[in-house]
Parts: C-alpha cells; sequence; structure tokens
C-alpha cells in the first residue's frame, strides 16, 4: 500500500541519475533498484527502501535538505543523509584510522538504525560488482568489509547479508584460497549431497514416527567459515560438520523433542550440543545444535529452530520489519519486546552521541555497548589485531604467530612492562619479547590466556613433547587394570566398548 511514495522516489532518483553509467556499463539507476531489492526482500519499510533508490543522489543532484524533507519526508531524508555521510568517508589501510571509521560508522548507526542496514545493502551490491574494478581497489573493498561491515552485520545478527558478504569479500581479498576451498568442495560435492539426502531421509521418518511435524533442508557451509577454521590452524580433514542439516518444526517444544528423537538413534558427542534457545546469543540468534554419529559412522551436523527463529536467524535486527505492524499472538509479541530492547541499545548509544564529549570518550563508550566482546590492539608497527575481551599477552603472542608464543619470555604494552595475565584494553599496542633459547611455553599459561587460539596451540606444544610418553604410560596402566579384572584385551578392543568409554569420559579417541 505504500508503492506511490516509492515510485517518487524512483522517479526522483531515476530523473537525477540519466546518463550515468557505473563502471560495470550498466546504467547507474541499476545500482539503486538492486539495493532497494535486497532491502524489499528482507521486508525492510517504505522509508528505508524509499531511502535506498535515493541513497545518491545528494552527490548529483540539486536539492536542499528542506526540499528533501518537504518532497519525501523526515525519515527518508534523515536516512539518505545518514548514509551519505557515512559513504562520504574516506576510508584508509592505515591501521590508526581504523577505529575512527568503526566510530564513523556507527554514528550513523546510532542516528537511526536503518541507516546502516541500507549502508549493508549498499556494500553487498557493490560487492556483487566488484568484479568491474581493478584489482587493488577490490582488495581495499574486501579487506573494509570484513574489517567494519561484516563484524556490524554479525552484532545485528544479519546472519545472511553478513555470510554472503564474507564469501564475495574472501573471493577477492584471497582469491586463491577462496577457490581452494571451494575447489575442495566441489571435488566431494556429490557424495556430500547423497549422504546428506540419505540422512535427510532417516530422520523424516524418525520425525514422522513421532508425529513431529517439520521440514528438513540440507546446509551448505559458507567458504569463509571454513576459511576461518583452516586459518585457526585446522586441518582440512579434521573440519567434521561439512554435512550439515537444518531441522524446522512450530513450536520451541518440539525442537527439545526432535533433539531427544534425534538422540535417541543417533549418538551426539557430547560437547557439541548447544542449547542456544535457552541462552540465546547475544544478537538473538536461536537454535538447538548438535552433531552425530549419524549413517555409515559419518558426522552431522544438525540445527533445530522454529520458523520464527529462523527468520531471526538470518535477519537478525531486520527482522523487526516484518513484525512492526503485523505482531499478533504471545510469540511475536515476546520477540517485538526483544527487537525493542534491541533497538534501545542503539537509542542509548545516540543519547551518548548528543552529550557533550571527546572523541576518545564516545569512541570508547559505543565500542563497549556494541563490540563488547571484542578488543582491537595494535602491534608496535600499527597492525590491528583483533582478541576477544580478557584477552592477555599471551593470546596476542599466538595470534602473531606460534612461533611467537612459543618463544615469548614477557611483554609491553604501551611502553611498560605488564605480567603475563595482564587483561588487554582496547588500543593498546603491544610488543612481544622473545628469546630463541626460550624453552618453550609453561602449562600455567593454558589458565591465564583467554582464547582457544592460544590455548590450542600451547597444549599442540606439550602434546608434541608428550605424547608418545604419555601413550605408553597410558598403555601400560590399561593392560594392567585389564589384567587385574581379567578382563582380555581382545574384549576391550571393541568399538562399542571403546565407544562407550569414550562418551563416558567425553574424549575424542583412544589415544586421548
Ligand atoms: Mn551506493
Amino acid at each position: 500500500e505504500d508503492l506511490e511514495l516509492i515510485d517518487e522516489c524512483y522517479d526522483f532518483a531515476f530523473k537525477c541519475h540519466q546518463g550515468q553509467r557505473r563502471i560495470t556499463g550498466e546504467d547507474y539507476i541499476y545500482h539503486p533498484i538492486s539495493v532497494a531489492y535486497i532491502l524489499a526482500s528482507i521486508n525492510a519499510d517504505k522509508e528505508t527502501i524509499g531511502a535506498a533508490l535515493l541513497h545518491d543522489v545528494l552527490e548529483d543532484c540539486n536539492i536542499t535538505r528542506e526540499e528533501m524533507e518537504e518532497k519525501f519526508g523526515k525519515e527518508i531524508t534523515k536516512i539518505v543523509y545518514g548514509v551519505t555521510k557515512i559513504n562520504k568517508l574516506n576510508f584508509n589501510d592505515e591501521s590508526e584510522v581504523l577505529i575512527a571509521n568503526h566510530r564513523k560508522i556507527i554514528v550513523g548507526l546510532a542516528e537511526d538504525v536503518r541507516v546502516i542496514i541500507l549502508k549493508l545493502a549498499d556494500r553487498l551490491n557493490n560487492l556483487r560488482t566488484l568484479w568491474a574494478l581493478p584489482e587493488e581497489k577490490q582488495k581495499k573493498k574486501a579487506k573494509e568489509t570484513l574489517e567494519i561491515l561484516t563484524p556490524i552485520a554479525d552484532r545485528l545478527g544479519m546472519n545472511k547479508m553478513k555470510s554472503e558478504m564474507e564469501d564475495l569479500a574472501l573471493r577477492y581479498l584471497k582469491p586463491d584460497t577462496y577457490f581452494d576451498i571451494l575447489e575442495k568442495l566441489n571435488q566431494t560435492k556429490a557424495e556430500r549431497e547423497a549422504l546428506v539426502l540419505e540422512m535427510q531421509d532417516k530422520i523424516t521418518t524418525l520425525l514422522t514416527e513421532n508425529d513431529i511435524k517439520h521440514e528438513i533442508k540440507g546446509r551448505a557451509k559458507s567458504i569463509y567459515s571454513i576459511y576461518k577454521k583452516l586459518a585457526k590452524g585446522r586441518k582440512w580433514n579434521d573440519i567434521y560438520d561439512f554435512l550439515a542439516l537444518r531441522v524446522f518444526v512450530n513450536t520451541e517444544q518440539e525442537c527439545y523433542q526432535a533433539l531427544g528423537i534425534i538422540h535417541s538413534k543417533y549418538r551426539p558427542i557430547p560437547k557439541r550440543v548447544k542449547d542456544y534457545i535457552a541462552s540465546p546469543k547475544t544478537n538473538m540468534y536461536q537454535s538447538l545444535h548438535t552433531t552425530v554419529f549419524g549413517i555409515d559412522g559419518h558426522l552431522f551436523e544438525i540445527q533445530i529452530r522454529t520458523y520464527e527463529m529462523d527468520e531471526v536467524a538470518e535477519r537478525g535486527i531486520a527482522a523487526h520489519f516484518a513484525y512492526k505492524e503485523s505482531a499478533t499472538g504471545q510469540g511475536k509479541a515476546e520477540f517485538k519486546n526483544q527487537m525493542e530492547q534491541k533497538l534501545q541499545v542503539f537509542r542509548n548509544i545516540l543519547e551518548l552521541n548528543n552529550e557533550a564529549q571527546t572523541d576518545e570518550e564516545f569512541v570508547h563508550n559505543v565500542t563497549e555497548d556494541l563490540f563488547k566482546d571484542t578488543i582491537y590492539v595494535f602491534t608496535p608497527k600499527g597492525d590491528v589485531l583483533e582478541l576477544s575481551k580478557g584477552s592477555t599477552p599471551i593470546d596476542f603472542a599466538y595470534k602473531v604467530h606460534s612461533q611467537v608464543g612459543d618463544k615469548m619470555v614477557g611483554a609491553t604494552v604501551n611502553g611498560s612492562i605488564v605480567p603475563l595475565d595482564y587483561k588487554l584494553k582496547d588500543n593498546d599496542i603491544v610488543s612481544i619479547r622473545t628469546n630463541q633459547n626460550s624453552p618453550g611455553p609453561s602449562r600455567e599459561w593454558l589458565q591465564l590466556c583467554n582464547t582457544a587460539q592460544a590455548k590450542n596451540k600451547i597444549k599442540a606444544f606439550f602434546n608434541r613433547i608428550d605424547k608418545d610418553e604419555y601413550l605408553k604410560n597410558g598403555e601400560e596402566i590399561l593392560k594392567e587394570e585389564l589384567k587385574r579384572r581379567k578382563i582380555a584385551l581382545s574384549d576391550f578392543y571393541k568399538d562399542d566398548v571403546i565407544g562407550k568409554a569414550l562418551e563416558e569420559y567425553k574424549y575424542n579417541n583412544i589415544e586421548e
């Protein structure tokens, strides 16, 4: 029913961009239309779609703010000005300005969250047509996307958009890696698809027998998520969640029922069962996650969620568009309530923005709120490293390189020597002192570090040293104990016996 306003926006944008072409060769108007289309597909409201059509007109058309407000209303004008402001920023690769750029984008976000949703759609369309730019610019855009925009999309829970942007950015930033992963995936594609289909069949039968109405879809892992796992040091063969399924049911209760039914037939890996329904992620994501031993012993990652949860999982904050006007019923009312709370965070930031305070204070407060779990620190050369909050110099060292971590003997932060359990803060400049003669990390470090990456690398160090010895000792102890209990070795070394033991003690394999 709001087409009239959108028509007017389109007509104005069409006239304004007439004769202009994009670097892709097509008429310029295709860009605003595509951005508006992306936003329409997430059910954005009329103001956001209207603003999308108009988002590049300020550069080329003579129209004052007052005229625009009169023609299209205050809301649209505010969004157009917001996104134009962000787009005018000249992003720079120098790390010093990175945080400042964060801020500027967040200011746009703070004025109205729709500004940032529009900015994300604008960038998504630009990434889709990134092929037309010279390589250097492609890389710059891709890097900036991954450093600034996808973390914001993540914070807002806009996973679908985030995921497409990440894959596109990786394709231009690290084409070799990207196509390497793509090729490896293609090689195993037919086999994986067959396995997923078969498992899908089995689970459908199982759930239908138990009268649970549901739908199941196979799910492709994003290339970027695989890249991140590889970058964290995982080997291709160790990534065992390539086989992924998603089960949709109608109610929250059915989520748990479905999980129980699946577990009764397929044994789950204990540590991989996650209940994001009872404890949603900070961006409101809800689902049950489990990884089970499926057909032929293949591991399957299964997510179970309601259709409503799916809406939020894919669109995040943008899901509020769909519920804004038509909220009815308990679930929707609750959801709307949550959405309101989330939006309140942005309103608070807006208030912060209005109060007189230095840039530094502003950045600090806003990053505190929005990027709660992440800090940005610098190497002495000015490279930025992203770490989770609570990280110490040990995490920093292992993030730089395992060799730096393994040979670390001390750390300096902002010019002063700090203890290894020092909690790093945003903007800290961290320098690690190493000594090639250092015998290696101490076991105590496992308690002092915060990131999984550092823990894994420290464990890997000790594993290399200790593994053989432990294996030998373990085997001795086991043999003695079996002998004492008069159990034959051959009776113990059976798959089901060992499987049971591993499950009970929560280990992945007999060597562990
Ligand atoms: Mn644009």
